[in-house]
C-alpha cells in the first residue's frame, strides 16, 4: 500500500485507550481549583480591594490603579501556590480563536530572583499586535493594540500560566475584538428590557443574557489526520469519496460511546471542570465519530469565554490522546456537520426568565411582549443575523439536507404558534376592552409549549423558555451572533416599550395597550413563523414568496453591513460605530478569501502530487498486464482486455480533466487576485475558484473510486470515519 497511507494506519492501530486525567474523589471536590472567583480572591487581598474589583464587576465601576496593584499581588500569590510561571492576557481577536502572549512572573533584582506581576500588568498589555486582523483601523504606523483586563470575567490558571480574560482594543479605541461589541450589546439589551419589564414588575434593576452553548465536533485518530494534508491545513477534507456506510443507518446517534472516545471525554472534562466548566451532557452525534458536548447554560459572557476555554482544552487534551478535535463545521462530505447550538434567554435580577410563559395571566402578557419582541427583531434583522453565522466553514454545511437552511425562521412549537395565530385575528385593538382580547390572555392561563415538539429543521426554534440558534457554526466564536442578536432584540424592546407608551399617554389602559402593541409586532412579524419543514423545496419557494432573504453566496451577504439599517442599528445602541462596522466588512471578506485561497491551493497540490500520480502508477500496472495478455495470447487480448481498456480510458480522461480543472484553478485563482477591493474579489472566489474546485473534486473521488486501493495514498472516509 502506498507508505505514506500504511504507515498512518500502522501507527494509528497502536493508540490505546488510557486515562491522564484522574482525579481523586468526587468531581465537586476539585470543581473550580483552577478558577480564582471573587470568593476566593476575597481571601487575598483586603476588603476594601475585595469591594473595589466587585463593584467593578456587579456595575462596571472603574478600578483604580492602587487597587489593581493589591489584585494584582494576590492573584500572584494565589497563582504561584498553584505552580503556575507566567500570566498573559487573554483575548478574543477577529480571528473565531483565542490570543495569548505569556509573561514569566520571573524577575531578578541585585541578583535575587523573585516573583514579579503589578497591576499596570494585569490592567493593560500592549501587544505587539500588529498582525492581527483589524480592516484598516490600525495604520501599521501605530500599530500599537491594547488588551485590556475585562474584571466580569474571572483569571484562571491553564498549562501553568495566569489566564487574565481581556478585551482588545486599537491603540485609538476600537474594537477589534468579539468581547467588547458583545459586552456594548449586552448593556444595551440590559436598558431595553429593563423598561419593558417595568411595565409590569417595578422593581426590576437588571436584565441578562443566558447562553448554553451545545458543542459538536469531530474526532480523528491523529495519525490518519495528519497523513491528510487538507485536514491539517483546512481543518476539512478538500476531496474524499464517501464511504459505502456513513450514517444512513442511524446508529451512531446516542449510541455507546467507544472507550477510547469515553477516555478522551473525561479527560478533557475533568480539566474542564477544574475551570469551572460545568459541564453536563455529552453523547455521540449523528455522523460517524461526531460527538458532542453541552454545559448547563450560565451568563453569556461567562459561557462564552468558557466555550472558547473548552475548545482550546479539549485540542490540548486530545494530543494525549493521539485525536485530533475537528471543530470544522464541515470536515466531511456527505454526512452531517458540526453545529454550536446557542440557547439564548433573558433573565431579570428578580431571577425571572423572561421567555417562560407565566402561569398567570398578566406573567403572561409580560411572556408575550418579550416573545412578540424578540419575533419582530428577528423578523426585521433576518438576513443580517443569518449573516452574522456566515463563514466559509458554515457555508458548506447550512442549507446542506442536515443542518438549518440558509433563510431566517422561528419556530414556535403549536401551542404558542395557535396563541399568536389567535392574537392575530382579534379585531379592533381600538376596542382592546373588549371581551376578545381578556379571552385571549385569560384564555392561556399557562401555557405548556411542548418540549419534546423539537424542530431540527429550524434555524431559530423557541424551546419552552428559550431561543435556539441552531444555525451558529461549531468552529465559530458565538459572540458575533449574539451581540447581533442581543442588538436586535434591544432595538425591538426600545420600540416596544415607546409603543406602549404612546397608547397609554393616549389615555390607553396599560394591560390593553401591551396587549395591542404585541398583536401589532407578531402581526408585522408574521412571515418569518414557520412551522413546517425548513428543510423542504416548499420551504425554500414559500419563504421567497414572503420576501425572506437566504444567504446563498456569503460574501454577497456580507453587504448586509453596508445596509443603513444595520448600520444605524449598532451606531444607535452603541454597540459597533460605522467605522468599526465597516473594519468587520473587511476582515470577513479577507478572511473568507484567505481561507478559501488555502483550500485552492490544497487541493491543487493533493491533486497533482498525490492524486495523479497514484493513478498513474494504476496506469502503468494496467498497462503492463495488457501487455502480458498480448504476449500470451496474441491477437485475442483486445476482446480479453476490453475492460482494462475502458478503465484506461477513464484514468486518462480523469487525469486530463484533473490537470486543465487545477490550472483554470490557479488561472481564477490570479484573476481574483488581481481584483483590488476585497468584498469584489472575495465574490469571484465564492463563485469563480469555488466552483473550480468542485469540479476538480469531482474528478478526484471518481478517481479514487477506480484506483487500486492498496495505491491510494491519503487515508479514505472509512478509515477517517471509521477508526
Ligand atoms: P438539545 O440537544 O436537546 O437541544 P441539550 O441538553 O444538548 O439539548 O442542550 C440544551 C442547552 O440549553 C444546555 O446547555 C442547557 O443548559 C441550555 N439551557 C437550558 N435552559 C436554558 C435557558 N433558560 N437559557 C439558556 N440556555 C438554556
Ligand atoms: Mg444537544
Amino acid at each position: 500500500m502506498a507508505m505514506f497511507r500504511q504507515r498512518a494506519l500502522n501507527e494509528a492501530a497502536t493508540h490505546q485507550t488510557k486515562r491522564y486525567y484522574v482525579e481523586e474523589g468526587p468531581v465537586s471536590k476539585y470543581f473550580g481549583e483552577n478558577v480564582l472567583d471573587l470568593d476566593k480572591l476575597r481571601g487575598y487581598v483586603s476588603q476594601q480591594a475585595y469591594d473595589a474589583v466587585k463593584a467593578s464587576v456587579k456595575y462596571g465601576e472603574k478600578l483604580d490603579r492602587s487597587v489593581a496593584n493589591e489584585i494584582a499581588s494576590g492573584m500572584k500569590a494565589w497563582a504561584i501556590e498553584k505552580g503556575a510561571t507566567h500570566y498573559t492576557h487573554l483575548f478574543q481577536p477577529l480571528t473565531d480563536s483565542t490570543a495569548e502572549k505569556h509573561e514569566a512572573f520571573i524577575s531578578i533584582k541585585d541578583g535575587k530572583a523573585f516573583e514579579k506581576f503589578n497591576g499596570s500588568a494585569l490592567v493593560q498589555q500592549e501587544p505587539d499586535a500588529s498582525s492581527f486582523p483589524n480592516g484598516g483601523l490600525r495604520n501599521t504606523f501605530e500599530a500599537r493594540g491594547y488588551s485590556a483586563w475585562d474584571p466580569s470575567s474571572p483569571v484562571f490558571i491553564l498549562d501553568g500560566t495566569l489566564c487574565i480574560p481581556s478585551v482588545f482594543v486599537s491603540y485609538t479605541g476600537e474594537a477589534l475584538d468579539t468581547k467588547v461589541p458583545n459586552l456594548k450589546s449586552m448593556q444595551a439589551l440590559n436598558d431595553a428590557a429593563v423598561s419593558v419589564a417595568r411595565l409590569f414588575d417595578d422593581s426590576v434593576k437588571s436584565v441578562s443574557v443566558n447562553l448554553g452553548l451545545e458543542q459538536e465536533y469531530f474526532l480523528v485518530d491523529e495519525a490518519l489526520y495528519n497523513a491528510r494534508p487538507d485536514l491539517t491545513l483546512c481543518g476539512r477534507t478538500v476531496i474524499g469519496h464517501t464511504a459505502a456506510k456513513d450514517q444512513q443507518l442511524e446508529d451512531h446517534y446516542f449510541g455507546a460511546i467507544p472507550s477510547r472516545v469515553s477516555a478522551f471525554m473525561k479527560d478533557f472534562e475533568t480539566e474542564a471542570y477544574k475551570l469551572g466548566i460545568w459541564l453536563q451532557t455529552r453523547h455521540n452525534e449523528v455522523a460517524p465519530n461526531q460527538f458532542e458536548c453541552a454545559p448547563v447554560f450560565c451568563e453569556a459572557t461567562k459561557a462564552i469565554d468558557q466555550n472558547m476555554m473548552l475548545m482550546i482544552l479539549m485540542q490540548k487534551v486530545s494530543e494525549k490522546h493521539h485525536l485530533k478535535v475537528v471543530f470544522h463545521e464541515k470536515p466531511f462530505d456527505g454526512v452531517n456537520g458540526s453545529g454550536k447550538h446557542c440557547n439564548w434567554s433573558i433573565v431579570t435580577d428578580t431571577n425571572v426568565n423572561l421567555l417562560s410563559p407565566g402561569k398567570t395571566p398578566d406573567k403572561n402578557l409580560q411572556f408575550l411582549s418579550f416573545y412578540a419582541s424578540v419575533v419582530r427583531a428577528v423578523y426585521k434583522h433576518h438576513y443580517l443575523l443569518m449573516t452574522s453565522i456566515a463563514t466559509l466553514g458554515n457555508s458548506y454545511r447550512l442549507g446542506g439536507h442536515e443542518a438549518p437552511p440558509a433563510v431566517m425562521s422561528i419556530f414556535s412549537g403549536s401551542t404558542l404558534y395557535n396563541v399568536f395565530q389567535a392574537i392575530e385575528n382579534m379585531k379592533d385593538v381600538k376596542s382592546v376592552n373588549d371581551l376578545e382580547s381578556i379571552k385571549i390572555v385569560n384564555s392561556i392561563p399557562e401555557i405548556f409549549p411542548d418540549n419534546t415538539d423539537r424542530n431540527r429543521t429550524s434555524p431559530f426554534a423557541f424551546t419552552g423558555n428559550r431561543f435556539e440558534f441552531r444555525a451558529v457554526g461549531s468552529s465559530m466564536n458565538v459572540a458575533s451572533a449574539v451581540y447581533v442578536l442581543n442588538s436586535a432584540v434591544a432595538e425591538s424592546l426600545n420600540e416596544f416599550r415607546m409603543e406602549v407608551d404612546k397608547l397609554e399617554s393616549a389615555g390607553e389602559e396599560r394591560s390593553n395597550a401591551v396587549m395591542a402593541v404585541v398583536r401589532r409586532f407578531v402581526k408585522e412579524s408574521r412571515n418569518i413563523m414557520f412551522e413546517g419543514n425548513g428543510y423542504s423545496k416548499e420551504w425554500e419557494i414559500e419563504s421567497e414568496r414572503r420576501g425572506l432573504r437566504a444567504v446563498k453566496n456569503v460574501p454577497e451577504a456580507y453587504e448586509v453591513y453596508h445596509e443603513p439599517q444595520t448600520v444605524r442599528l449598532f451606531a444607535n445602541l452603541g454597540v459597533l460605530a460605522p467605522n468599526e462596522v465597516e473594519a468587520r466588512f473587511e476582515i470577513l471578506n479577507e478572511t473568507y478569501v484567505k481561507k478559501l485561497q488555502i483550500e485552492a491551493r490544497v487541493i491543487g497540490d493533493i491533486c497533482l502530487n498525490h492524486v495523479i500520480p497514484a493513478a498513474v502508477r494504476y496506469q502503468n500496472i494496467l498497462i503492463e498486464n495488457v501487455r502480458g495478455v498480448k504476449d500470451i495470447f496474441g491477437e485475442e487480448y483486445k476482446e480479453m482486455c476490453s475492460s482494462e481498456f475502458a478503465t484506461l480510458k477513464k484514468i486518462s480522461n480523469y487525469i486530463n480533466r484533473i490537470s486543465l480543472d487545477v490550472e483554470a484553478l490557479v488561472e481564477a485563482r490570479k484573476k481574483a487576485n488581481r481584483v483590488e477591493n476585497i468584498a469584489e474579489r472575495a465574490k469571484l472566489y465564492s463563485h469563480e475558484v469555488k466552483d473550480m474546485m468542485d469540479k476538480v473534486r469531482d474528478s478526484a473521488d471518481n478517481l479514487e473510486m477506480i484506483v487500486d486501493d492498496e495505491m491510494w495514498p491519503l487515508p479514505k472516509y472509512r478509515e477517517l470515519l471509521f477508526f
